[in-house]
């Protein structure tokens, strides 16, 4: 038996499924996940010392590869000044102060440790500051894994075709009204019912958890509309695309100024963090400021900082985002041609560095556009990559990732992968 195979026998005796998030289990593409033993650059390897050119990126965060070695020396200069305060600290500030610069939406910013907390606490914000309960989101969307969000959400969600969780009260699951993506009149026709009851609507303006999808020219714009007409709020749930799709993310590349945004991932460099902010007068009704609660042992983790930090640093280089283009521009090629001499029908949706091929025809604009695609032709092509040294996302509807530390030889490497796997997932 493999060293994986026997870790994985170990880990399902003491973890639900071995795993501790469920789409790391495989479930959506069949086998055993591998171990891994170390990360550096674009690279992981395994337990056996197998190498894989990685484009999981650790589902978005790892934007600059793996062991960046200014997020190595940052963390590790942290770690020896201490782990843990419970007291604030200068660097909370200095990325309070990045954020805020990076995205004028956000005059006021609170840092938590992982992006379901900055969704469940933006839209406690947006309940709290209009009295309202009700809450929209979008089929296939995923705001992380908190009560009022598990309503047919995407990620996990959409890999086991389970649209809601058990444990969630039917009476709360009732308080989040759905939508499809990109269907600005069924968002309107919500309004147009209950408007006065909404609180808010929440989306990521980028949809990554169904697989990419990007948004339709005036959708996001109609949101900022129609949320603004009936008093309710916008929440961008930026967790991806924040500092991937842009610096200033998915309201600088497509202009639209959210009330509320979200942010995790990139922001914590690899480290547990996320963060959620606003316009000044909204973000006051925080505590200590306000009524609405919300906090944090390990909150603004000096750790998790430094290692954001470091890595926003590394983003602000000139040129950045033109080169993440250019690589994800080879990827998309690399998949298309691959396709096209395949005869494989792939649909091959993609914003920067952030992309997914679906099996199907297209386009695939929104949840059941996605469905449509054979997961069973996904998992072939994800096992013939696994095997060639490629490790993508192990389900069908997420995005792969690409970082700077990935080169032009990796992505020409990619490609050749893609062709011999899709060659074996077309038959
Ligand atoms: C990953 C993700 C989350 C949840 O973040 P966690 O850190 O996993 O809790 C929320 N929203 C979006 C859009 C995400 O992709």
């Amino acid at each position: 038996m493999s060293d994986s195979k026997k870790l994985f026998a170990a880990a399902v005796r003491v973890i639900p499924g071995g795993v501790n998030s469920p789409v790391r289990a495989f479930r959506g593409v069949g086998g055993e996940p591998f171990f891994v033993a170390r990360g550096e650059g674009a690279r992981l390897w395994d337990v056996e010392g197998r190498a894989y050119l990685d484009f999981l990126g650790s589902w978005g965060p790892l934007i600059l590869g793996h062991a960046a070695r200014p997020v190595v020396e940052a963390v590790t200069a942290a770690a020896a000044r201490g782990t843990s305060y419970g007291a604030p600290t200068p660097m909370e500030v200095e990325m309070a102060e990045a954020i805020t610069a990076a995205y004028p939406s956000v005059e006021l910013v609170r840092l938590v440790s992982s992006g379901t907390e900055a969704a469940m606490s933006a839209i406690r914000v947006a309940r709290g500051a209009t009295g309202r309960p009700l809450l929209v989101k979008f089929d296939g969307c995923y705001h992380g894994h908190a009560d009022s969000l598990l309503v047919k959400a995407g990620s996990g969600g959409a890999t086991f075709s389970i649209p809601d969780s058990g444990g969630v009260p039917a009476a709360l699951a009732a308080l989040t009204l759905t939508a499809p993506f990109n269907d600005l009149a069924a968002v309107r026709a919500l309004f147009q019912a209950r408007g006065d009851e909404i609180a808010a609507v929440i989306v990521e303006p980028v949809a990554g958890n169904m697989g990419v999808v990007p948004p339709r020219p005036g959708f996001l714009e109609g949101l900022r509309e129609v949320t603004r007409a009936h008093g309710a709020l916008l929440i961008f749930d930026e967790v991806i695309t924040g500092f991937r799709v842009a610096y200033g993310g998915a309201q600088q590349l497509y202009g639209v100024r959210p009330d509320l945004t979200c942010l995790g991932k990139i922001i914590g460099g690899g480290l547990p963090v996320g963060a959620y902010g606003g316009a000044r007068a909204l973000m006051e009704q925080v505590a200590p400021l306000g009524t609405i609660y919300q906090a944090g042992t390990l909150s603004g983790n000096p750790l998790a900082v430094a290692a954001g930090l470091a890595t926003l640093r590394a983003l602000r280089e000139r040129g950045v985002y033109a080169r993440l283009e250019t690589l994800g521009a080879a990827l998309e090629r690399g998949l298309r041609e691959a396709a096209g001499a395949a005869g494989v029908a792939l649909t091959v949706n993609r914003v920067g560095s952030m992309l997914t091929g679906f099996f199907c025809a297209g386009p695939v604009t929104d949840y059941a556009s996605a469905r449509r695609a054979d997961t069973r032709a996904y998992a072939r092509f994800f096992h013939a990559m696994l095997g060639a040294g490629v490790f993508l996302a192990p389900s069908q509807f997420e995005a792969a990732f690409v970082s700077l530390a990935h080169t032009d030889a990796d992505l020409a490497e990619a490609g050749r992968a893609a062709a011999g796997a899709l060659a074996a997932a077309g038959r």
